[in-house]
């Protein structure tokens, strides 16, 4: 038990050095200033070609959704994600010791050539995305968190990091134990999560791109507004478009759906309106919500 209150309090004096070191020394390796300088360019963009030209630039919930993008990248580490994960990593690494199990790893593959781990950890981590994030869509009491990001009505590139903490420990916990099978941590390849953070920021921005011939590879703004699409027909009730970075596996898997650019389709859910508008009560709803 101590072992485990140690490693929250090195979790959190870990963690706090990180945050205030990234925040104090800007550097090429830095998620903190990345973060930033996409945002502004991909905003900027918004401002100079925007594709709704009727939206206002400070959309709806604009301020909103960068609280959350600072609080779901940076602030949630601090309050319980890092200290959890580490007590997590250690309670399941002690309960394969019982087995007489001291190593996950079950694929060696760091006689690979660097770009060969690379893509591998890529299409891996992406395709898990993409079940979890159907996952979200089918699995009722999944749903009910995922439909704080589903509350955007106006997009935006803020929009990407607007969902509830509780998707974090989702997607993370599915993502742990096959990355780890093949020797990944979560966090490894800074410039993989720096692409994907682009990409995502670019799926909600008010542009209109898709990327030529790559759509068919690359998720693109089009495609994922149709993924935020208010109304789809019966048959596609739980969702279309669940691609995070590659289009690729809703093109594989028959549940890519585009009819047309989507420029003017109303977004969101049914009774979007009576949605929570704050932080505070977007975060607590799924569970007050069952109370009532
Ligand atoms: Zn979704
Ligand atoms: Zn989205």
């Amino acid at each position: 038990m101590e072992k485990y209150i140690k490693i929250i309090l090195d979790g959190y004096y870990g963690y706090w050095n990180y945050l205030t070191s990234e925040i104090l020394y800007p550097s090429w390796q830095n998620y903190f200033y990345w973060l930033i300088g996409l945002s502004v360019v991909v905003f900027a963009l918004e401002v100079i070609v925007p594709w709704r030209k009727s939206q206002p630039i400070f959309r709806k919930d604009f301020w909103l959704d960068v609280f959350y993008m600072f609080f779901n990248f940076f602030l949630f580490s601090l309050i319980l994600y890092n200290a959890l994960s580490n007590v997590f990593v250690e309670l399941f690494n002690d309960f394969l010791g019982v087995f007489g199990i001291t190593n996950v790893v079950a694929i060696q593959i760091n006689t690979w050539p660097i770009w060969g781990q690379f893509l591998l950890m890529f299409i891996l981590a992406d395709f898990i995305q993409w079940n979890v994030h159907r996952m979200l869509h089918r699995v009722p009491w999944l749903w009910e968190f995922h439909k704080v990001h589903h509350s955007v009505e106006q997009m935006g590139f803020a929009a990407h990091l607007r969902y509830h903490w509780m998707e974090t420990i989702v997607y993370k916990s599915v993502q742990y134990l096959p990355l780890a099978m093949i020797g990944f941590g979560l966090d490894d390849f800074f410039i993989l999560h720096i692409f994907t953070i682009a990409i995502g920021h670019l799926n909600h921005a008010n542009l209109k791109i898709t990327y030529g011939p790559l759509k068919y590879i690359l998720n693109n703004p089009i495609m994922h507004t149709w993924h935020h699409v208010k109304n789809l027909p019966s048959d596609k009730r739980h969702g279309v478009n669940y691609g995070i970075t590659l289009s690729l596996w809703d093109y594989l898997f028959g549940t890519a759906y585009i009819p047309h650019d989507g420029e003017n389709e109303p977004l969101g859910f049914d009774k979007v309106e009576e949605f929570p508008q704050t932080f505070w009560s977007q975060i607590t709803y799924p569970w007050l919500k069952k109370k009532a």
